[in-house]
């Protein structure tokens, strides 16, 4: 039976309804939205043919494995092909109210239309998964993302709906975003791990300590993996004295498709919005429920611009285990690395966010690190560097052997330690980039 408590839920109905009744709202409206897409979109009824595929061979959710995958590639392909928004574009473009568009690290940014009702089922969600999280109307609620066409700038309205007293502090010096904080006393904050890692950083630098002269309660983190790695995300409450929530964003769909409710097992996802799928990078076959694979989503709402099969490159692991807080939908229990972070050492996967959680769970060292690998030899050599903190006065040769030892029961990768003074290590202050590979890749 539904639960009804409208106090712990948004859409109580709907957040609590059985895996079957969630199964049968996703057949539903992949149907509808499959058909959406090839009567609108020359792009997937060009695909679909070629395929030898149509809306109407999609009988169960196992059938959407006929359909073809997409990727950023082509949906770059698609834009340049036909501007300026691209043939998967389902909708005449008066329909479309808004783009956002991705911060395109490489190559030419692509946007993400949608319509008036797109954008505010949006809003509707962002409200949902903060509501999760604890947020409520009595909250004051900083959002410190960037607002320049990216698509992590309008969550802060889903805030908003929720009646907190939203701050759109967008990215502000931390010097002045600290002064922001403090004067309206703001009580929860977004941003990104390493972000709120520097910025608690600066402030105690400055001599202010978060957890005692602050007034936030609440950090919700995206954008990397820290916040679903404890070590990492313990680090950081303890840094500010505050609850961290990891929320999964994705530039070509929402600002963020999931996000942690208070019992932090996870991130739950938004089913109603998007169907997930976990398959095997090489077979593309789908991995066993709770087994690492490569992300593929698909949307079952958004009109502008329908998304089938998008292969995201992100290594994941999900759960539909029933959660402590009541809410029944797949959860994501840890983004592992991106495909093409995965690295490949001595012949063993690797991900930065392996030698992380190593690296965050011992109290000698600061918590930054960086992997740099070469080859000796022919050999590959992984080299951890790592920092002592400050006060550190043991032994530095006894916690280079503790850190290896760890490395290698935790990754199965035998690597260098090289401790460095603190401060040592960049400083991210968005992303932070974790690998130096100087190997030549004679293959590639
Ligand atoms: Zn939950």
């Amino acid at each position: 039976m539904a639960v009804q408590d409208h106090d712990a839920y948004w859409h109580p109905g709907l957040e609590t309804q059985s895996r079957a009744d969630w199964r049968q709202l996703q057949l539903d409206l992949l149907k509808d939205h499959l058909r959406h897409a090839y009567d609108g979109s020359p792009y997937y009824r060009a695909a679909f043919d070629a395929q030898g595929v149509s809306p109407g061979d999609l009988h169960t959710l196992d059938d959407l494995r006929r359909f073809p995958f997409l990727d950023k590639a082509t949906i770059r392909d698609r834009q340049t092909a036909v501007p300026p928004f691209g043939d998967l574009v389902a909708v005449p473009e008066r329909e479309i109210v808004y783009i956002s568009a991705s911060s395109g690290s490489t190559g030419v940014p692509t946007a993400s239309p949608f319509t008036s009702k797109d954008f505010e089922e949006w809003i509707d969600y962002e409200a949902r998964q903060f509501w999760s999280s604890g947020l409520r109307p009595t909250d004051r609620y900083a959002h410190a993302l960037n607002f320049s066409l990216f698509v992590g700038g309008p969550c802060v309205m889903g805030a908003q709906k929720l009646g907190a007293l939203s701050i759109h502090a967008g990215t502000l010096p931390s010097e002045r975003l600290l002064a922001v904080l403090n004067q309206f006393r703001a009580t929860a904050l977004w941003t990104t791990p390493s972000y709120a890692w520097h910025l608690g950083e600066t402030a105690q630098s400055e001599g202010i300590d978060p957890a005692r002269d602050l007034a936030v309660r609440r950090l919700f983190v995206a954008g990397e993996p820290g916040g679903s790695i404890p070590e990492t995300r313990e680090r950081i409450e303890a840094l500010w004295g505050a609850e961290v929530y990891d929320y999964y964003g994705l530039s070509d769909i929402f600002g963020s498709c999931a996000g942690m409710c208070v019992e932090k097992d996870g991130l739950h996802w938004a089913e109603d919005h998007i169907l997930v799928e976990v398959l095997n990078p090489e077979t593309l076959e789908p991995v066993a429920e709770g087994e690492r694979g490569e992300l593929v989503l698909t949307t079952l709402r958004k009109r502008a611009r329908p998304i089938i099969r998008f292969r995201t490159g992100d290594i994941v692991s999900v759960t539909t285990e029933p959660c402590r807080c009541g809410r029944t939908s797949l959860r994501l229990k840890g983004v592992h690395g991106r495909l093409d972070d995965m690295l490949i050492v001595k012949g063993v996967n690797l991900f930065p966010g392996d030698v992380e959680a190593v690296v965050r769970q011992d109290p000698a060292l600061t918590g930054e690190y960086r992997l740099v690998l070469d080859r000796v030899e022919r050999l590959d050599r992984l080299t951890v560097e790592a920092e002592h903190t400050q006060g550190f006065n043991g032994d530095l040769e006894e916690l280079r052997g503790r850190l290896r030892r760890q490395l290698k029961a935790a990754t199965g990768v035998g690597a260098e330690v090289a401790l460095l003074a603190p401060g040592t290590l960049p400083r991210a202050v968005h992303k932070a980039k974790r690998i130096d590979d100087r190997r030549q890749h004679v293959w590639s």
